[in-house]
């Protein structure tokens, strides 16, 4: 989503929190751009650290490296990042990371040497109580290992709560392959039990880490998952597939779409079949105002980032489908992520067991406020309509779904922080 849409967004969800004109646009200004040239065998590459807003802690986001990578696209997922440590009570604000870079085109060495010209260049503006990244898309927990130790460097002393993402033996915390998969599964689970949803039949769009770890949890809990997909295409079995064999298959022939005992289907079929769940876990804007109307499924948990099109969740709105939106869904990467810089800075090393728990009781919070400020929003429409707008607008002023739930609640918490410490 490019800056001005970001700022578009803002200006319609901020009213229906209550939000002031001076509150509005204090949150619509990232409070710094910092931007460096990175060179790195002769050529150049810029690279950007946009700290959004730092109201609730400190700035928190990945670092991407990516051709397209631009100084718009970073702001708008810096004020994300904000959006989304909210919404799940991390004590942190939003930054993010990026880097114009085609990482698959460098060696090993030059792809070291980017990711430590990243840190001296950015350096004095990070730190555990200031701005702490992660990995984002083509950044790996090696490359996390890399910064640290440049950071440390720089720095001459250990300091392993500077960032998140690292390898377990440098202070990475467990759970993490699998925590946003993990973290939509008790989402999802508190969704079911909210709306009593019966039949518990998913489809899943995606077999990467999100999506595959999605498929192997939900299988071993009561769930039947009737279809999966990867870029080659996808498969069904209205029984039920054997999630294990179906892995063992994408592992040895590398697609989902090669597992004989099923019936092959198209990605856009996946969309369309006929689940109960559906858990889009690739691409962004799968879920369009085409395929809205014939989507079957009760509920969508949105494992990707952004699968939904603006008239899709509209129309998907009004048909009464709960979205469990993907700043709520896949956030379980960066609550255990916060989890890490906790153990970090105590210098403690948890168990699986107590990250699990610690990561379900996160997730059931933040869907439980949620559900009361959807379930306020709701009842609110008729006071807004008695109170200041006519019945035609009441539509457009009551929180209309989950998701505006989501950043209703989010954007309440940013500006409260902010005017605690005097920000705003
Ligand atoms: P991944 O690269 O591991 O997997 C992506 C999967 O999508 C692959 O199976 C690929 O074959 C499939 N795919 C690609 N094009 C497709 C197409 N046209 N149709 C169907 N499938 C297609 O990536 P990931 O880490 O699993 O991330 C998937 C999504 O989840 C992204 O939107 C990402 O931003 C989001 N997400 C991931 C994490 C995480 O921790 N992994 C955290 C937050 C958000």
């Amino acid at each position: 989503m490019s800056f001005t849409n970001v700022i578009q967004f803002l200006e319609k969800i901020a009213p229906l929190a209550g939000l002031s004109k001076k509150e509005i646009a204090a949150l619509q200004k990232p409070n710094k751009v910092l931007k460096a040239e990175l060179t790195v065998n002769g050529k150049n590459y810029p690279a950007y650290r946009i700290q959004f807003n730092n109201a609730r802690g400190p700035y928190k986001g990945g670092i991407r490296y990516h051709p397209e990578v631009s100084e718009d696209e970073v702001k708008s997922l810096a004020f994300w990042m904000t959006i989304k440590t909210a919404v799940t009570d991390l004590p942190f604000g939003g930054g993010k990371g990026g880097v114009t870079v085609n990482p698959k085109k460098l060696s090993k060495k030059e792809l070291e040497e980017l990711s430590r010209a990243y840190v001296r260049a950015f350096y004095k503006n990070l730190g555990p109580d200031v701005d702490i990244p992660a990995p984002d898309v083509y950044t790996t927990p090696e490359i996390m290992g890399w910064m640290l130790d440049e950071y440390q460097k720089l720095l001459g002393k250990k300091a392993p709560a500077f960032i998140t993402g690292k390898p377990l033996e440098l202070g990475g915390s467990k759970v993490r392959d699998i925590a946003t998969a993990l973290g939509g599964v008790f989402v999802l689970e508190q969704a079911v039990k909210r709306t009593g949803l019966k039949k518990k039949t998913v489809a899943i769009q995606g077999f990467g880490n999100a999506g595959m770890n999605m498929a192997q949890l939900l299988a071993e809990r009561d769930y039947t998952i009737i279809a999966v997909s990867d870029s080659k295409g996808g498969i069904y079995e209205a029984k039920g597939l054997d999630i294990e064999e179906v892995i063992k298959v994408k592992e040895t022939k590398g697609s989902v779409s090669e597992y004989a005992k099923a019936t092959k289907i198209s990605n856009e079929e996946l969309l369309e079949s006929d689940c109960s769940i559906l858990i889009p876990s690739a691409l962004s804007g799968v879920i369009t105002k085409e395929n809205a109307q014939k989507i079957k499924a009760k509920i969508i948990l949105e494992l990707a980032n952004g699968p939904t099109t603006p008239e899709a969740d509209e129309i998907l709105s009004a048909r009464k489908t709960l979205v469990l939106p993907d700043i709520l869904a896949n956030a379980g990467g960066v609550t255990v992520s916060y989890f890490e810089w906790v153990q970090n800075k105590k210098n403690e090393s948890w168990s699986e067991q107590e990250i699990k728990k610690k990561l379900q009781e996160k997730m059931d919070s933040a869907f439980g406020q949620i559900w009361d400020e959807f379930s306020d929003g709701k009842k609110s429409c008729g006071k807004y309509d008695k109170d200041h707008i006519s019945a035609e607008r009441c539509d457009s002023f009551h929180i209309s779904s989950f998701r505006t739930a989501a950043y209703v609640l989010a954007l309440k918490k940013i500006v409260a922080a902010g005017k605690n410490k005097k920000l705003i």
